[in-house]
């Protein structure tokens, strides 16, 4: 069911072989599907070498604060996909000072550029893809969040109010964009050693506690986040919208 023969997709968010959404875009191509992939300036080369495993993918760059970069994106999309059927979004960034200081020290400028980067974008890049999945008569589009957006965890400061704006977000793009049947998803990760993870400091120590305290005892891993991305990206999660589905061995559920 997880069959994405003949399907184009955009993965936003792919710094590395570590990045999240790079297990994603390999699990998304052995399922069929043709992937356009961006990067950030600073990880192009990287990137490129990521995307010669895959066959013929488009690579673009796309700074997700920048309109005229996205707007690129799509345009090179149209043309040489002729639509879209999903779009993965993991873009993420807080400034470090945000995440080393007490959660009050939150800075204007901080708050801004968190925000934007890792919740604005999720809303321009569905602007973006929809006309592209009205083509397609329909569209999955997939982002992913943290528990930090309910629960407080040291560090994560201005990125767990980023991520309680990004899953507000799905719900509203998800009411927003229904009608033309695109739906709209999140999934709530457990920790997973990356490069943005390790800006948060103690993140070791998390995840020894996850370990510890969730139901199935152990931590989990980006092919697992992969294999629940199918899940939504795909024809078996047709009727799923609006939802945030967790991928964390069950830790969200405990109390102590
Ligand atoms: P990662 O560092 O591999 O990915 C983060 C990506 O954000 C990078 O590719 C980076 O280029 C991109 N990015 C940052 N600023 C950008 C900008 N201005 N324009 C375009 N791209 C920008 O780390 P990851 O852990 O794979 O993160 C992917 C997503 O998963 C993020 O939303 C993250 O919050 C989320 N997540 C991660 C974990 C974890 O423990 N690693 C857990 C839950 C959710």
């Amino acid at each position: 069911m997880s069959d994405l023969s003949g399907k184009h997709g955009l993965v936003v968010g792919v710094a590395n072989k570590r990045s999240i959404v790079w297990a994603i875009a390999q699990a998304a191509e052995r399922s069929g599907a043709r992937l356009a992939l961006t990067y950030q300036d600073r990880f192009e080369d990287r990137v490129r070498e990521l995307a010669a495993d895959l066959s013929q993918p488009l690579v673009l760059p796309c700074d997700v604060t920048n309109d005229a970069q996205i707007a690129d994106v799509f345009s090179v999309i149209d043309r040489e996909f002729g639509g879209l059927d999903f779009l993965v979004h993991g873009a993420a960034f807080a400034p470090t000072a945000e995440l080393d200081a007490p959660f009050v020290q939150t800075s204007r400028e901080g708050f801004r550029i968190t925000l934007d980067v890792s919740a604005y974008s999720l809303i321009a890049l569905a602007r973006g893809a929809a006309p592209l999945m009205v083509k397609r008569e329909g569209g999955s589009i997939l982002t992913l969040t943290y528990l930090g957006s309910e629960r407080v965890f040291k560090n994560y400061n201005v990125m767990g109010v980023a991520k309680a704006a990004l899953e507000a977000s799905v719900r509203y793009l998800a009411a927003d964009l229904g009608q033309h049947n695109i739906r709209v998803n999140a999934i709530s990760a457990g920790p997973i050693k990356t490069l943005a993870a390790m800006g948060i400091s103690g993140f070791s120590n998390i995840l020894g506690v996850y370990r510890e305290r969730a139901p199935l005892a152990r931590n989990i891993d980006a092919v697992e986040v992969a294999d629940a991305a199918m899940f939504l990206l795909g024809p078996a999660g047709r009727a799923v919208t609006a939802e945030t589905l967790f991928v964390d061995a069950g830790f969200h559920v405990m109390g102590f």
